[in-house]
């Protein structure tokens, strides 16, 4: 076989995108977006081997970019639509807010270390994907200046649906956020808002960083 160039992840990303479609993924869009979307800008070089297997990796401040089907499974339930406002708690990366923005009109994407915030927003600039909001904050507030949003996507895991998210959801709108104890068994929630009413159900098993309130004292 010839050898590949240093820095080509051609038959990296191939296998990538056939272990997305065999483990399920059979939205076109959300595959399309996981084509067009380079995730080894959102690792460091020490990553790059690893930027198509399909595992969460570690980046800055002691956080990791999620597994890339937890990232597809948690878009494809989100039904994102073109004309849709998102609104992402944890950019961490900024690899799930880049997936989204394929997807979305907007997307605002709440972070609470400046660090990672700022090489996020730095990554959307060398992409060119101009229709992403990041911020340094605490997600546990929203952002209430942009809300109502169609969609919520939580990338970091709490132990209850945080009150000012379902607040700033709009009607008919759907919220993704994994929920459970840190250390304990997590789910990837589905929670729907229909007038004043409030369903949640539960879906896949996961493992992710806790949601801490406030944003970080340290960067
Ligand atoms: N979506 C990210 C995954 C990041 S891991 C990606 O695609 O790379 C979860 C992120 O949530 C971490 O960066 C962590 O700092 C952030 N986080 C945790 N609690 C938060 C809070 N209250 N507000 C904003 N961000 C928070």
């Amino acid at each position: 076989m010839a050898k590949q160039p240093v820095g080509d992840n051609s038959v990296g990303r191939m296998q990538f995108m056939l272990t997305m479609r065999r483990r399920g993924i059979g939205d076109g869009a959300v595959l399309r977006a996981l084509d067009e979307v380079p995730r080894e800008h959102f690792v460091g070089h020490e990553f790059q081997d690893a930027a198509y297997a399909d595992q969460a990796l570690p980046i800055a401040c002691g956080q990791t970019i999620s597994q890339p089907y937890v990232v597809a499974y948690m878009t494809e339930q989100l039904r994102v639509r073109p004309e849709h406002k998102v609104l992402e708690i944890g950019a961490g990366s900024g690899y799930q807010a880049a997936i989204l923005s394929r997807l979305a009109q907007e997307v605002v994407s709440v972070e609470r270390y400046r660090t990672l915030a700022d090489a996020a927003r730095a990554r959307m600039q060398t992409l060119g994907y101009q229709n992403v909001d990041i911020r340094v904050g605490d997600g546990l507030a929203g952002a209430p200046d942009r809300a109502p949003f169609d969609r919520i996507i939580v990338t970091a895991a709490a132990e209850t649906v945080p009150d000012a998210l379902v607040e700033q959801l709009a009607d008919g709108g759907v919220m993704l956020l994994p929920l459970g104890p840190q250390g304990g068994v997590q789910h990837i929630v589905k929670v729907t808002k229909s007038g004043a009413e409030v369903q949640q159900e539960e879906l896949l098993g996961v493992r992710f960083v806790p949601l801490l309130p406030g944003p970080a004292r340290e960067l």
